[in-house]
């Protein structure tokens, strides 16, 4: 039987391992340690970020920061409605209600004009959301200064959920660390991972002192644990930061081996009538952490589902683009402000194997099953024409 071959999965380096030991030799197995805290500063060497806290992974990030910004039960916060659902449930946890904002098809991130219009029509009936929570989606960033413009002209604190795009760049620079607060992912599928993680980082110190503060049950300065607020058990192991920082290390190298696997898919693939990737925006370098397209199924000869179901035959793992949050189920109640370009991009968006670690040969694999579907339809085609 041939190996499966999988959308992204872990890829330790020869660090992380000696990093485990390290905990275990000084025995800091706890939320609290050395790797934590130098996990913290390297993370914001890395990224540019003016303080981090590491944390039990992205959700709790996002949780934690809705918190610091006083989300409370009633209050609206805008978020982009093409993403995973961790981005918008710690909103439901908190018992705000999400206002899903449509995408561009520039960067398939927050359309910056729908989001201007909505704040300025919000502003007219005193109904502005709490916060703006914006995902850079895929490893690319969104368009953010006007993003940022029409937050701060309506004083709308920006959250940038950047779990999918550390390694990525915005006009030079990270994109999680231009709002007043930004969160990052270390879960096994994303760019770099811990297993489990996550990072919450601020150019404010007091808010990210704050954050420590929540993640560790809110204990106030007393020997005998008093607590005056409701804190959460959130933070990150010191065995897991000892991943991290071994993983970090690599940052650089797992970009350029996403980079390149998504140059030979678009090499090949990028000539098939129907096939589109997702186009790298202007103002900055998407990491490629999945390489996507859109299958047009008219011109290509088979549609989305019929590809994921050929490739998955051959035990090949491709998933849809996100269905948007404003589609699902758990959130039909809410509001959306937008078109239809998010579900079109779910309609006909596939995420193909994209892991740093792919051979050469896992990616020819993966090429010749796109390219043996669309011969067959346009074979079949031919048939049923004569
Ligand atoms: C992975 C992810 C998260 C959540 O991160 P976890 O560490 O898995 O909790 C949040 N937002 C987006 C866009 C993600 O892809």
């Amino acid at each position: 039987m041939t190996k499966p071959i999988l959308l992204s999965i872990p890829h330790m380096g020869d660090r992380e391992l000696k990093l485990i030991k390290e905990a275990f030799d000084t025995n800091w197995i706890a939320p609290v340690g050395p790797h934590i805290n130098a996990f913290e500063e390297e993370f914001c060497q890395v990224t540019g970020a003016g303080y981090a806290a590491a944390v039990s992974s992205g959700t709790a990030a996002l949780h934690l920061a809705l918190r610091l910004l006083g989300v409370e039960s009633g209050d609206e916060v805008f978020c982009s409605t093409l993403t995973f659902i961790a981005t918008a449930n710690p909103i439901a946890y908190l018992g705000a209600k999400p206002v899903f904002i449509d995408s561009d098809r520039t960067s398939w991130n927050m359309n910056p004009d729908l989001l201007q219009e909505a704040l300025e029509n919000r502003a007219r009936f005193g109904r502005l959301p709490k916060a703006v929570v914006l995902v850079h989606l895929y490893g690319q960033s969104a368009d953010i200064d006007p993003i940022l413009k029409a937050c701060n002209q309506y004083d709308v604190p920006l959250i940038e959920d950047a779990a999918e795009a550390l390694g990525a760049t915005y006009k030079e620079r990270s994109p999680g660390t231009f709002g007043r607060i930004g969160i990052y992912s270390f879960n096994g599928n994303k760019i770099i991972t811990t297993s489990g993680g996550g990072m919450l980082v601020s150019d404010d110190p007091q808010l990210v002192a704050k954050a420590r503060f929540l993640a560790t049950q809110a204990r106030d300065l007393s020997p005998h644990y008093q607590h005056s607020e409701i804190g959460y058990n959130y933070r990150l192991s010191n065995v897991l930061a000892g991943i991290g920082r071994g993983q970090l290390h690599l940052l650089s190298e797992r970009v350029a081996a996403r980079r390149r696997n998504f140059k030979i898919y678009q090499q090949v693939l990028g000539n098939l009538p129907g096939i589109e990737f997702m186009p790298e925006a202007i103002f900055g370098r998407a990491t490629r952490w999945l390489t996507c397209l859109t299958i047009d199924p008219a011109t290509f000869g088979a549609d989305r589902e019929q590809v994921r179901i050929a490739l998955a035959a051959q035990q090949i793992e491709t998933r849809p683009v996100w269905k948007p949050l404003h589609l699902q189920p758990v959130f039909a109640e809410c509001e959306y402000i937008g078109d239809t370009v998010a579900k079109d991009l779910f309609t006909h968006g596939l995420c193909l194997p994209s892991g740093s670690n792919l051979t050469d040969e896992d990616l020819e694999q993966v090429i010749n099953e796109i390219l043996a579907v669309h011969h067959n339809s346009s074979k079949t085609h031919t048939y049923m024409f004569l």
